[in-house]
C-alpha cells in the first residue's frame, strides 16, 4: 500500500481542505495518523471491527491491548458510554480537550476488538486543533493509539511515523512536532476513587487538588511482581524500549547525603571535575553532577569493550561529559522539556544504532512520574544505583 503525506501549512489552524481526505480515508475503514498534543496517533473508526483490526496488525500490537477512542465534543461522549461517574464528569469539565484519558463503562456501541474484550472504554478529547478538526469531520469516534510499532519509542513527529508505518496504512498527516512528548494520563472513574493508571501530563499532585482521594495502580510505580496484573492491559508489555539496552543511573540516599557534606570523597569528586573544566559550582545542584559523572564513567567502560554507547544528558550537566555520543534530552529544571524530547533521543539512538545507553534519572513527583515511569520501562527496570 502508498502511504500518502499530507502536510499543514499552519498546524495551530488546520483547513478544511487539507483534511478532507483523511476524514474521508477514517469514514471509510482506513487509516490515517496525525498528531495529537501527546503523541502521533494511529487513526481508525472506533466503531468499525475491520477498522480496529487493521490497527493492531500495522502496529503489531496484541489485541488484548485496548484502543482509546477519541472524541471532538462532549455529545460524541454519551454514546460510547452507559454512565458517566460524578468524577468523570468533573475531570472532563477541568482537562477536556487535553491530555487525560478516561475509562467508562461501555455502551453496546462500542466493539469488543475496540476494548480489547473488556467492559469499559478508554475516551479522550485531544486539545491538538488537527486533532479536533479531523475527528469532528470524520464524524466517527476515532481509536488512535500511538502511531509506531508495539514496544518502539512513541513517535513525536511524522518522521517517526513514517519511519514505522509507511505502506502500512493510507495517509499521514504531518502538523510538526508534537507538544508535550509523553502518552496522556489515564484514569479509571468506574469506582468511588479516581485510579491512575498511566501517568502523565496531568498529575497526581493535580487531581489529588480536586478530589479527597486519589489512587495508582501499582503497576506503574514498579516492577510488576509475577502474577500481579495491570489494570490498563497495555502496561504490562516492554514499551517504548529503543533497540539499545538503556540502563538508568540513580544515586543512593548515603551519597547524596554525602553530596552536602563538604570534604566528603563525592563532594570533593564534584568540586575537582568542575575545577578542571573551569565550572563554577556556586548555583549547581551536586547531585545531578555527580550522577552525571558516574553516567560517563559507566559508559567509559563499556566504550572501552568496542561498543556503540550513548549518555542521555541534560542542559545542565552536558559540560561533565566525555562520552562522544550525548543524547539532549532538556532542562532538568523544566520537566516539561524533558518529556518533549524523550522519546526523540530514543529513538536517535536507535537510527545510531547505539548499543548500550547511559541516562540520568529524575525527581518522580509531579511530570516526573511520567517521565520516570517512560524511562524505568525502556530501561525494563535496569537501574544502577551510585
Ligand atoms: P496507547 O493507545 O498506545 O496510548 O495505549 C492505550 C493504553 O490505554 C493502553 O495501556 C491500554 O491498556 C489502556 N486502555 C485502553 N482502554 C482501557 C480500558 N478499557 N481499561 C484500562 N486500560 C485501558
Ligand atoms: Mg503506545
Amino acid at each position: 500500500m502508498e502511504t500518502k503525506r499530507v502536510i499543514i501549512r499552519d498546524a495551530a489552524h488546520p483547513k478544511e481542505e487539507e483534511l478532507r481526505e483523511a476524514a474521508q480515508i477514517l469514514q471509510q475503514g482506513g487509516l490515517v495518523a496525525f498528531p495529537t498534543e501527546t503523541v502521533y496517533g494511529l487513526g481508525g473508526n472506533a466503531l468499525d471491527e475491520t477498522a480496529a483490526k487493521r490497527i493492531y496488525a500495522a502496529k503489531g500490537r496484541p489485541s488484548d491491548n485496548p484502543l482509546i477512542a477519541h472524541i471532538s465534543s462532549m455529545e460524541e461522549l454519551l454514546p460510547l458510554v452507559s454512565r458517566i461517574p460524578e468524577a468523570g464528569r468533573r475531570l472532563a469539565e477541568r482537562f477536556w480537550p487535553g491530555p487525560l484519558t478516561m475509562i467508562f463503562p461501555k455502551s453496546e456501541q462500542v466493539p469488543f476488538s475496540t476494548t480489547g474484550g473488556l467492559d469499559t472504554v478508554a475516551v479522550r478529547m485531544p486539545s491538538d486543533p488537527v486533532a479536533m478538526k479531523l475527528i469532528r469531520m470524520a464524524g466517527v469516534p476515532v481509536a488512535a493509539p500511538s502511531a509506531n510499532t508495539s514496544g518502539r519509542p512513541s513517535p513525536t513527529t511524522a518522521d517517526h511515523v513514517w519511519e514505522d508505518l509507511n505502506g502500512k496504512i493510507e495517509m499521514i498527516v504531518d502538523g510538526g512536532a508534537v507538544g508535550i512528548g509523553v502518552e496522556s494520563t489515564i484514569v479509571d472513574v468506574t469506582g468511588p476513587v479516581p485510579v491512575i493508571l498511566r501517568p502523565g501530563f496531568i498529575t497526581l499532585e493535580m487531581l489529588q487538588e480536586m478530589f479527597d482521594q486519589v489512587k495508582i495502580d501499582p503497576a506503574i510505580l514498579g516492577p510488576m511482581a509475577d502474577g500481579v496484573r495491570p489494570k490498563a492491559p497495555g502496561m504490562k508489555y516492554k514499551h517504548y524500549a529503543p533497540l539499545g539496552q538503556l540502563t538508568l543511573v540513580e544515586l543512593k540516599e548515603e551519597t547524596k547525603k554525602a553530596l552536602h557534606t563538604p570534604g566528603s570523597s563525592q563532594w570533593q569528586e564534584v568540586e575537582e571535575a568542575a575545577q578542571k573544566r573551569g565550572i563554577s559550582l556556586e548555583h549547581a545542584d551536586l547531585e545531578s553532577i555527580y550522577m552525571a559523572l558516574q553516567t560517563d564513567k559507566l559508559a567509559a567502560e563499556k566504550e572501552k569493550q568496542g561498543a556503540k554507547t550513548g549518555v542521555i544528558c541534560t542542559e545542565e550537566t552536558e559540560k561533565f561529559y566525555e562520552t562522544k555520543l550525548k543524547g539532549r534530552i532538556g532542562q532538568r529544571a523544566q520537566a516539561d522539556t524533558v518529556a518533549h524530547n524523550l522519546y526523540r533521543v530514543l529513538r536517535d539512538f536507535d537510527d545510531l544504532q547505539v548499543e548500550y545507553i547511559y541516562s540520568e534519572s529524575f525527581a518522580g513527583d509531579h511530570l516526573g512520574q511520567a517521565i520516570m515511569n517512560r524511562l524505568n520501562k525502556a530501561a525494563g527496570y535496569h537501574i544502577i544505583y551510585v
